[in-house]
């Protein structure tokens, strides 16, 4: 019913990294998503089932909407546990590397995972995996992580005995990772694999609002502000962009996880093809986080790469830019400059 996409020897290889492994570490990228948190919380679910006890790493906190995913207490920070994980690391016998292409993705946590002997094992959707892996399962068509766990899950043979607490990540992942299935979600073997995971007693509805409409009165407000008063419409470019300020976040009460989605919102004006957001980090001066999305065959990864010191997919990108609010704003109107032919075509 699905297609195989590990290699025989791949799966063999994968079940016997498993099996002969005592300490196992499960990680994913910073600012943990839908997918990241899902592919960690299904994939750590599966190595359980398996008689296995992983330690669950995040780089820094993940956002509010995702606490409700079973497990979630388990979950530890690198950046409050940094003693602790570097311990586990030097004496793992294998990592898992899900939903980052490079150690890069992990910030504060790469060197410890550059540094870690054990073998490591890449688990990923995006572009150009850059992993020092003994087992490198990249795979940049699929639409999320969550749905390369399932997948690999169900090639192991594994997904009969799994319940609940695997299909409800896996769920949520590639729900958010596709905006409720609205983008890079054409393949209907992916309703293939939601019928199955349906089967486990998921309540994908419930799954739904947990995510979405489980913000803060203060997000909605934010939603508010951004469009009524930041919004930056180029209607010659077919583009647009917003700034978040720290001024802004202090207003609005910002919490991890309230400035997602508002960069999508844009794209709902007829005939936008490219919309960014510039937000200024809480914390550090001279950092401002970027979010590109596009529509069509519009590359937003090429933006992100050549004016945001970052990347991503066709349509959904990010990057950064060190420096200040204007330095960024500038970088936009440069990228919109560039982009002008492709953008009006
Ligand atoms: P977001 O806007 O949600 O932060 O990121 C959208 C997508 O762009 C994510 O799927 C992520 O993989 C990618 N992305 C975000 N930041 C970076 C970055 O700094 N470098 C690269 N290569 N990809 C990024
Ligand atoms: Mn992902």
């Amino acid at each position: 019913m699905l297609k195989p996409l590990m290699t025989d020897r791949e799966c063999m290889k994968l079940r016997s990294l498993i099996d002969g492994a005592e300490t196992i570490v499960v990680c994913c990228h910073t600012n943990p998503d839908g997918d990241a948190i899902g592919s960690l919380l299904g994939w750590s679910n599966v190595l359980q089932t398996l008689g296995k006890q992983p330690l669950m790493v995040v780089p820094d906190q993940y956002p509010d909407y995702l606490q409700w995913m079973p497990n979630t207490e388990k979950i530890v920070r690198y950046d409050k546990r940094q003693e602790y994980v570097n311990t586990v690391l030097k004496i793992a016998d294998v990592v898992f590397c899900l939903d980052f292409n490079t150690l890069s993705r992990t910030e504060g946590m790469a060197e410890a995972l550059a540094g870690s002997p054990a073998p490591k094992v890449l688990i990923d959707h995006h572009l150009d995996p850059d992993v020092d892996a003994v087992l490198s399962l990249s795979q940049p068509k699929m639409s999320s992580t969550c749905e390369l766990v399932f997948r690999i899950v169900w090639q192991m043979g594994l997904f009969e005995q799994l319940g609940k607490h695997f299909a409800g990540p896996i769920y949520c992942g590639m729900m958010t990772d596709t905006g409720g299935f609205t983008f890079n979600s054409n393949n209907p073997e992916i309703f293939f694999i939601i019928s199955q995971l349906l089967t486990k007693h998921i309540n994908k509805d419930k799954i739904y609002r947990s995510v979405y409409n489980n913000y803060s009165e203060h997000r909605l407000r934010l939603v508010g502000h951004v469009l009524c008063n930041k919004l930056v419409v180029d209607s010659k470019r077919h583009a647009a962009y917003f700034t978040l300020t720290r001024q802004d976040l202090r207003r609005y009460h910002f919490m991890k996880g309230d400035a997602e989605g508002l960069v999508n919102m844009p794209l709902q004006i007829k005939g936008l093809k490219l919309s960014i957001s510039l937000r200024e980090d809480t914390e550090r001066d001279n950092l401002i986080w970027v979010s590109l999305r596009s529509v069509d065959d519009f590359p937003c990864n090429e933006v992100a790469a050549r004016f945001f010191n970052g990347g991503g997919h066709l349509n959904a990108s990010g990057g950064r830019i060190n420096g200040t609010m204007d330095d960024a704003i500038q970088a936009v109107r440069a990228a919109l400059i560039a982009y002008e032919d492709a953008l009006k075509g």
